[in-house]
């Protein structure tokens, strides 16, 4: 493969297909897959992605906003998408769009049947969020009669799914905590069930979920992080492959002497005769603050290189002082889990917010080996 002459991030189709298969043979053949392209897919690039996947075949995507979903619409996705996280001002597009809400709240409840009846729809599909103990977003187990109430007056809405969200099911020291929200959350689908008289698609498990708790999978499961390439657990890890690489180049490179200092606020200072390279990439294409003065890393010809200084908003330097290199020369910010995960440590924080700070200003180059 041809090394790059800018900042790009890479996108493999073919290491997507190869984790949505691994993801799908974790679970009953009968277990529909959402995949989640939220965040433009985990900072890759949500219709690129969403594409391929309704090509190789999952049942449901979902985001977060409903501009996502209208995003994934406009560029020809026909398959169902459902929007995790809605917000009320958004429900006349939401439905123009054809895309299903979760719905959270008695209050998103009352305006989604409001919205629906004024744009005289019948049966419009909603899933109902419960809440199992994420105490994020989603009604409580006791919240049934006021929905079923809700429901009973009017034909605009239909509910076909009932969701939950997990806290913790990367977290083995969790499990009791787990299975008590997997617990909860069947307590309340069979209440809602026997209530509405017909059956829901109930789905409750993230990617971890899909790993770790069998008896979370129920009708549909709702992977992430897994498709990207990314297990949350070194055994899962290995059998994923990352989807997105983040690479640049050497623009330039300087030899320093003692005393020399190297970027804003001459945050680093040379102890000796040192050799630096500039690489077009900053805090403004998702390198944050936090990766510099020798917390991030990038790899230059096989070797670790440490960004030293602050990082700049278009530009950080790192120390080559060790590593033969020139000017040209590719550099990997990360192209597996490995150092991806290293350098999100580093900078105090784990590889869902490195991927998806990938600013728009990087490149996407789209990498079709089928
Ligand atoms: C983001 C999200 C997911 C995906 O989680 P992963 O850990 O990335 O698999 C699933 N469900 C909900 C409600 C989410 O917000």
């Amino acid at each position: 493969m041809s090394s790059v002459q800018e900042t790009v991030l890479e996108i493999n189709l073919a290491h997507l297909t190869h984790n949505f298969k691994y993801l799908k043979s974790k679970v009953d053949p009968k277990v529909k897959i959402l995949s989640v392209v939220k965040a433009s897919g985990y900072g890759s690039d949500a219709v690129t992605i969403a594409k391929h996947l309704e090509k190789i075949g999952t049942d449901y995507l979902a985001v977060a906003y409903a501009s996502e979903g209208i995003t994934l619409r406009e560029a020809g996705i026909k398959i169902p998408i459902l929007v995790l996280h809605p917000q009320p001002i958004n429900f006349r597009s939401l439905i123009k769009y054809h895309l299903e809400p979760s719905i959270y709240s008695i209050r998103v409840l009352r305006e989604f049947i409001a919205k629906a009846e004024e744009l005289n729809q019948q049966d419009y599909p909603v899933h109902i969020k419960f809440n199992t103990g994420l105490n994020r977003i989603g009604f409580w187990e006791n919240d049934v009669n006021y929905i079923i109430e809700k429901l009973k007056e009017t034909d605009a809405v239909k509910v076909v799914a009932m969701l939950s969200h997990l806290a913790a099911s990367e977290d083995y020291d969790e499990r009791e905590f787990t299975l008590q929200q997997i617990n909860s959350f069947k307590k309340s689908a069979s209440e809602m069930i026997g209530r509405l008289g017909y059956s829901l698609i109930l789905h409750q498990s993230n990617t971890s979920g899909i790993l770790n708790y069998p008896e979370a999978h129920f009708d549909m499961v709702r992977t992430g992080i897994g498709l990207y390439g990314y297990g949350n657990e070194a055994k899962f890890d290995k059998q994923l492959k990352p989807v997105a690489s983040l690479k640049s180049v050497i623009s330039q490179i300087h030899k320093l002497e003692p005393g020399e200092t190297v970027g804003y606020n001459r945050a680093f200072k040379a102890q000796g005769y040192i050799k630096t390279a500039t690489i077009p990439i900053g805090h403004a294409d998702g390198i944050g603050r936090q990766y510099g003065n020798k917390k991030g890393f990038v790899i230059i010809n096989g070797k670790k290189a440490y960004i030293i200084g602050n990082v700049c908003m278009d530009m950080i330097m790192v120390d080559i002082t060790n590593i033969d290199c020139k000017e040209g020369d590719e550099v990997i910010i990360f192209d597996n889990k490995d150092n991806a995960a290293t350098i999100a440590e580093h900078g105090g924080t784990i590889s869902y917010e490195l991927l998806t700070a990938i600013s728009p200003r990087v490149k996407r180059v789209v990498i079709d080996d089928n």
